[in-house]
């Protein structure tokens, strides 16, 4: 959870590189000369515990747990941590931090089913893939009486309950990750512990709740990865009154995946509310929207995959028309909602017959040209107009140019696009209206960020550009938040912060967001550029960012970005066509003239968007492409950044002991006998005499502060005189 107050403490840049140091070189050596236990990377690349046997000057022979005796090269060894913290529930509490110990603590709990950890300030949650009775009432109470304390997302959601009740600030709790990761369902049981806390006479809260049903019926969709995909990213504003008491919220939705309206990869499917209005709408509304089943249009029928294993398209249909009953959507409006629905699959069956060598077509004027038009409220005539011609100005003159298969399928497509993701914001606008915070209340809010993770793969366009520009921005907000968090601690108890330093990412945000030479000013610059092409804009980048150590120009249209992340090749392929977003105006004007309000309404949104600003879209784009890139958990959480949270917040003294807790543990090592006896001196003598370096650590008022590594060598010392 991070509070949304500013934070200040942004001078501070340094890089990371010391710590890796400290964590990695000088350890090893030591780690070789004592025998102790490492990591050696095998061959086929994956980790195994081992001890050292013997070392040459760039070699060594580790004994590995199997009992093989392996020969490994100096840098692909890696410390292990002591025994003691074998599965610890914080990541910051491991001596040694490094890919390996990471993954292996992790996997360790995995192993006994404990599937949340934390990284500092941080919960980390594995998808254990199937139900884990862990979110009961019982649960519930269990962390809300502090009867429990392991690491679970109740915890998180209770400390930000409890921080904006005390110090009467907003928070949020961002919630990132890969596809199927688990997010969204983390994001639900963060809502279901605030409503259950939160929970007052007026059932608002399940009214909150109800939405993820109106959410998740338009916005997720079937995907290679997940069952139940979510194909935008979403803010919940929760709002509490002052006594604690929801009072209402707000969603706003980013990138909706427009593209999967039009087109599906193979055992892929479209949005989930397509099929069960088609399996579950009453014979009445069928026969009003002409509605077949959902193998019978195109839109649906091109992947192959038309159910999911283990869910009825028609009982959630009607599970959804009770959750728009409960977030008081009129019935007139479900019934436009869901005619929109129906125009969008049957303009998608809408075919055209090409009647010259030039490949322009006709449109054939058949039942799905027909119901398209009734259900949008136009004439078929002018429906079959806008779709097989295009309005050009010669001179005073208008002429109307026939278009091609490919263009007329284009025009289709994206007015198909464009209804459905047009009403996807209406209808979340109707949600939020129903939910909105009365006068009364004027209490504080909690929010909820579900957003795509940093990716990476193997071809990335425009659609990554901007979930990593997101991430890169949210990475700042919480380096800086986790700074301000650790200053504090240590202000409090009077240790020298100015010693502390962390890694930013400015520089990498100043490659996409200065002025007039950033990767964002530029893109927009180009895409107002008329003869502009996605080459152009390439070599535009090339000649003004060379100097941003975070740009690399690359041969034809590709550039690199070093993320905090990693990484990333972009192709420009499309980044134009895409930031502008087109619709031709001959669709904007059949929309217009549509006698349904709801297309009417659209248009008029659209308009009035694209008199606001005719520049950048970042934020309201549409088509993410289907990934190619291997599902590998191992690689996302080593690069969606938990190892740099965990450096930040040991970048200082991660190893913290209450001066009693040190000087219990490690008080008889001294070889002389204290005089004092009073747990700060002990502590203190026991440092000096193993020479741990005065920078080492800090002493402050209640506790002992320790750099990295530091413990594990008096850990060693302790077990061997045990
Ligand atoms: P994401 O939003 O990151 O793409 P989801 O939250 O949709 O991923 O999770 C994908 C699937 O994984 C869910 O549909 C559910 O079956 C399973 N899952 C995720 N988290 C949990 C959990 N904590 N307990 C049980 N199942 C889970
Ligand atoms: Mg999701």
């Amino acid at each position: 959870t991070s509070s949304e107050t500013s934070v200040s403490a942004s001078t501070v840049s340094v890089s990371a590189a010391k710590i890796r140091e400290l964590d990695c070189d000088d350890n090893i050596a030591y780690y070789i000369r004592k025998k102790l236990r490492v990591w050696c990377r095998q061959p086929g690349g994956q980790w195994g515990l081992g001890q050292i046997q013997s070392t040459s000057e760039e070699e060594a022979f580790v004994s590995l747990s199997n009992g093989d005796v392996m020969k490994v090269a100096r840098s692909e060894i890696l410390p292990a941590n002591p025994d003691i913290l074998e599965g610890v529930d914080d990541l910051i509490q491991l001596s040694y931090l490094n890919e390996p110990s990471v993954l292996h603590n992790l996997q360790f709990r995995y192993s006994q089913e404990i599937i949340y950890s934390k990284a500092g300030p941080i919960l980390i949650a594995l998808n254990p893939f199937k139900d884990v009775q862990i979110y009961g009432n019982d649960y519930v109470s269990g962390y809300r009486q502090k009867l429990i304390d392991s690491p679970h997302v109740f915890a998180m959601a209770d400390v930000a309950f409890n921080e904006m009740m005390r110090d009467e600030v907003n928070q949020s709790i961002i919630i990132s990750g890969e596809s199927g990761s688990g997010k969204t369902e983390t994001a639900k049981f963060a809502m279901q512990y605030l409503a259950a806390l939160g929970g007052g006479s007026c059932g608002i809260e399940n009214e909150v709740l109800q939405t993820n049903s109106i959410l998740e019926a338009f916005g997720n969709a079937k995907t290679s990865r997940n069952d139940n995909s979510s194909r935008f990213g979403k803010l919940i504003e929760i709002h509490f009154s002052i006594m604690g008491k929801i009072c209402g919220a707000k969603i706003q939705t980013f990138l909706l995946e427009k593209s999967r309206v039009v087109q599906l990869a193979s055992g892929e499917r479209s949005y989930h509310i397509f099929y069960q209005l088609c399996a579950g709408s009453s014979p009445d509304l069928k026969e009003r929207l002409n509605l077949k089943a959902a193998n019978e249009y195109k839109y649906l029928n091109q992947s192959d995959c038309m159910t999911i294993d283990g869910v009825d398209d028609a009982k959630r249909f009607n599970k959804l028309m009770k959750a728009l009953d409960v977030v008081r959507i009129c019935k007139e409006d479900q019934e436009l909602v869901f005619k929109m629905v129906a125009a969008v699959i049957w303009l998608g069956n809408i075919s055209f017959k090409v009647t010259d060598n030039d490949n322009h077509i006709e449109v054939v004027d058949d039942e799905a040209l027909n119901s398209a038009a009734r259900l949008m409220g136009c004439s078929s005539q002018e429906l079959k107009v806008t779709l097989s011609t295009r309005k050009i100005q010669a001179g005073k003159d208008t002429i109307a140019k026939r278009l091609t298969l490919w263009q007329a399928t284009d025009t289709r497509d994206g007015l198909a696009k464009f209804i459905y993701a047009s009403l996807f914001d209406w209808l979340i606008e109707q949600v939020n209206k129903s939910l909105a915070v009365g006068k009364r209340c004027t209490g504080r809010s909690i929010s909820i960020l579900d957003i795509y993770g940093f990716e990476s793969f193997q071809k990335n366009s425009f659609e990554q550009f901007c979930i990593n520009y997101a991430n890169e921005r949210l990475q700042q907000h919480f380096n800086r938040h986790l700074f301000k968090l650790e200053q504090d601690d240590y202000e409090l108890d009077g240790v020298d912060w100015t010693r502390v330093d962390f890694e930013d990412n400015q520089v990498c945000l100043d490659l996409f967001e200065k002025k007039p030479l950033g990767l964002i000013s530029l893109l927009d610059e180009e895409s107002n550029f008329p003869k502009a092409t996605d080459q152009t804009f390439a070599n535009k980048l090339r000649q003004h960012l060379k100097a941003n150590p975070c740009f690399k120009g690359e041969r034809g249209r590709a550039f690199r970005v070093c993320h905090y992340a990693g990484e990333v090749l972009y192709d420009t392929n499309g980044f134009l066509e895409k930031n502008r977003d087109p619709l031709p105006s001959d669709s904007i004007q059949l929309l217009s003239s549509c006698s349904c309000q709801l297309l009417q309404l659209f248009s008029k949104m659209l308009d009035q968007s694209q008199k606001q600003s005719n520049s950048s879209h970042i934020g309201a784009l549409g088509s993410q492409k289907q990934s190619d890139s291997e599902f590998c958990p191992e690689h996302y959480i080593m690069c969606c950044g938990v190892l740099e949270v965990v450096r930040i917040s040991r970048a200082g003294y991660p190893t913290r002991m209450t001066h009693q807790e040190f000087s219990r543990r490690y008080g008889f090592l001294l070889s002389e006998a204290n005089v004092t006896q009073d747990p700060l001196s002990i502590s203190v003598s026991v440092l000096q005499q193993f020479n741990v370096p005065p920078e080492m650590y800090q002493v402050g008022y209640t506790k002992l502060y320790l750099r990295t590594g530091q413990i594990g060598a008096l850990e060693d010392r302790r077990k061997f005189l045990m």
